[in-house]
């Protein structure tokens, strides 16, 4: 069985806000990347915490997700931001680029019509610091159905904590040992 989904953003999450006067924490090294379709002579800088590289191998490595990037970096978080952090090439949710001005045109975060489509019926933990409150009701929506949906939310001027790998990992962890609970029931043994 296909361990949950773990949907990554990285803007926000990875790559938290900067302050007001522009300074990253101090946890956060900075980079200059090239982005795809950007010329080599204008680079983008980026601040990432070499510690999430491991907090989120950890997850990955012991089998309990299936990782999966969701964020406006496309392929650029495999073949860019990953690497910074020692991660190897994941997947990534190919979402679209829409003329939108708010990341939640419709009162809800832009990129979940994409990620449901793509998710079908498939559980997913979904690390995003933009969610409203029409996603938690989406996601308990979804749970409802059997489609179990955790959404971690970080605060976007903070980012990933390590309380949130933990929170994701353990919710994964549940998830599949109901399921491997469930696919031995004693009515099916005696039926064997
Ligand atoms: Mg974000």
């Amino acid at each position: 069985m296909r361990p949950p989904y773990l949907l990554l953003d990285i803007d926000g999450v990875l790559i938290p806000f900067p302050d007001a006067d522009g300074s990253t924490p101090a946890t956060h090294a900075r980079h200059d990347v090239v982005p795809n379709g950007r010329s080599a002579g204008n680079p983008v800088t980026v601040w990432l915490d070499p510690a999430h590289g491991p907090m989120l191998m950890d997850v990955i490595s012991a089998g309990f997700v299936t990782p999966v990037w969701c964020t406006s970096w496309r392929q650029d978080a495999a073949t860019l931001i990953g690497p910074l952090l020692g991660l190897p090439p994941l997947p990534h949710v190919d979402l679209p680029r829409p003329q939108i001005t708010t990341s939640h045109p419709n009162g809800y975060l832009w990129k979940r019509d994409h990620v449901e489509a793509w998710l079908g019926d498939a559980p997913a933990v979904w690390i995003d610091d933009d969610f409203t409150s029409l996603d938690h009701a989406w996601a308990a929506e979804r749970t409802a159905r059997a489609a179990a949906t955790l959404l971690i939310q970080p605060d976007p001027r903070a980012g990933l904590q390590a309380e949130h790998v933990v929170e994701a990992r353990a919710w994964a962890e549940r998830l599949l040992a109901v399921r491997a609970g469930a696919t031995v029931t004693p009515s099916e043994t005696e039926a064997a």
